[in-house]
């Protein structure tokens, strides 16, 4: 079917948009949340697993104290309550990947509730309400083999992976957010991009989307004004950043096109497509009475120590919203530098590149301009552009030293983007360093002048400005392998004129 998508602008001036965000945290402990597998990345298939994980019978689980460390230091970072005694709830669902055909997790006694977020959008702070922050076990891989898409439809074969199963995960649930407008889709990014901040300051996870440590379902519903919210999709597993703001734009825009034509909107769990930005259908969505929840009978309850949770509040570090301010004043800029540093997420790389011995200044410069240009091209993340802070130091050195001027410069550091080499190899490479024998940009300068006859007429009756024209010249005969203030003061000197 093919329809029209009407225009966003129109659409959010019509409709309220309610977003909701479920995230997904796998942990960064050694070993899994209940027993003593390990948990890195990688790893041959079922490897990593015991008769606990395995759910053997007759094993039993025992809860990871790091884990719980961790979930109720997230629970603090994001203001909420810390539950004085909470228990474990079965999950029931029958699934390949699930290998007890039950997940242990967290039912109506989570470990964290009632807290929020702070954001920032468009330099307004939006508070993102949190719900609950709870612990759970993630399940095993399966893995769709012989089909075009890598999906179960049209696969040959179906093979499942344990080794991440029962690794801890703990799911922060927001509140609903209305009366963000024509904005949802940028406030929604903006909570997933300071949550993993905030995650990533804890140290408690890798937080790294891309390999699926930090998992993101978004709800989103639309209501007209003044009326009650619509009925919500869940559009599963967003895997970066920029997908959560795609997703929750598209589900608006597929959902108006329903409402508009009369029609109404299923409660159910939705695909996002990375390649074509828009959701197909998955399964209409479980309620929890589908779960058949209840206490999880093989464990003890949890009950943290309010001495214990008041420590780790009292140690938490630094979040990363008044680490961000720290740094604006730092550097000197002002809200809309700042703001522009964020969009390229690009703070933890000048940060780094500063203290690699760069100013702020030409730090932001490479980031903001050569290589963010570079990452925009080739729609990759900053921080995966192939350049680190300490190479970005490296070149900024060597035009400090006066060995690169700002063109070689920026050739430099393309060779580095491409994986050449650190900026000196790849300068001393490819040649690319400034020429500074006196002697040879002489005879260049002298063969200009001779060159241009016209033009150092000029010069010589005043018109300094004119001496731009031998620079580009002697430029283009030294490959741009000179450094243009010295050309031209020495243009000046060789034709007797004061600079
Ligand atoms: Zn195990």
């Amino acid at each position: 079917m093919t329809t029209t998508l009407p225009a966003y602008d129109e659409v959010v001036a019509r409709y309220e948009p309610v977003i909701g965000l479920e995230t997904h945290v796998e942990l960064g402990t050694n070993t899994k949340m209940f027993c003593g597998c390990p948990t890195d990345f990688g790893g041959e298939p079922n490897t990593r697993v015991c008769p606990v994980c395995l759910g053997l019978p007759g094993s039993l689980p025992v809860a990871n104290k790091a884990a719980i460390e961790a979930t109720i230091r997230i629970g603090l970072a994001l203001n909420c309550s810390i539950a004085q005694w909470c228990r474990f709830a079965r999950k029931n669902y029958f699934y390949p990947d699930m290998p007890k055909d039950f997940q242990i997790s967290q039912y109506d006694e989570p470990l964290c509730s009632d807290g929020y977020l702070d954001v920032e959008v468009d330099g307004e702070l939006v508070r993102i309400g949190i719900e609950r922050v709870h612990l759970e076990e993630d399940t095993g891989k399966t893995l769709h083999v012989g089909g075009a898409t890598g999906r179960i439809h049209g696969a040959t074969e179906s093979l499942v992976d344990y080794n991440r199963a029962g690794i801890p995960l703990v799911e922060i649930v927001t509140k609903p957010v209305p009366g963000t407008g024509a904005l949802a889709p940028e406030v929604a990014k903006a909570y997933v991009t300071e949550l993993r901040d905030v995650l990533r300051s804890l140290g408690v996870s890798d937080v790294r989307m891309e390999e699926g440590s930090l998992r993101c379902d978004v709800n989103t519903s639309l209501n007209l004004p003044g009326q009650e919210w619509g009925t919500r999709t869940e559009t599963k597993n967003v895997n970066s950043l920029r997908s959560v703001e795609r997703a929750v734009r598209s589900e608006i825009l597929r959902q108006a096109s329903v409402l508009d034509a009369g029609g109404r909107i299923t409660q159910e769990t939705r695909h996002f497509h990375e390649d074509t930005g828009d959701t197909t259908p998955g399964r209409s969505k479980e309620t929890a009475t589908d779960y058949r929840y209840f206490p999880e009978p093989d464990l003890v309850p949890l009950a943290p120590d309010t001495a214990w949770v008041a420590e780790l509040k009292a140690a938490l570090p630094e979040l990363p919203r008044l680490h961000r301010r720290r740094l604006q004043e730092q550097w000197g800029l002002s809200d809309l530098d700042m703001q522009s540093v964020l969009n390229a997420g690009a703070v933890e790389l000048i940060e780094a590149t500063v203290a690699a011995g760069t100013t702020p200044a030409a730090a932001r410069k490479w980031w903001l301009g050569e290589l963010s240009r570079r990452a925009n091209e080739t729609g990759v993340e900053l921080a995966d552009i192939g350049a680190t802070p300490a190479q970005v130091a490296e070149l900024q050195g060597l035009v400090d030293a006066g060995k690169l001027n700002d063109k070689l410069a920026r050739t430099v550091l393309e060779g580095v983007v491409d994986g050449e080499g650190s900026p000196t190899e790849i300068m001393t490479n490819r040649g690319l360093e400034v020429v500074s024998d006196t002697g040879a940009l002489t005879a260049a300068v002298d063969e200009a002048i001779a060159a241009n006859p016209g033009i150092a007429d000029k010069i010589r009756s005043g018109k300094v400005a004119a001496a731009g024209a031998l620079v580009g010249a002697v430029m283009k005969a030294t490959r741009g392998q000179a450094d243009a203030k010295t050309l031209r003061d020495l243009i000046l000197e060789r034709l007797g004129v004061q600079g």
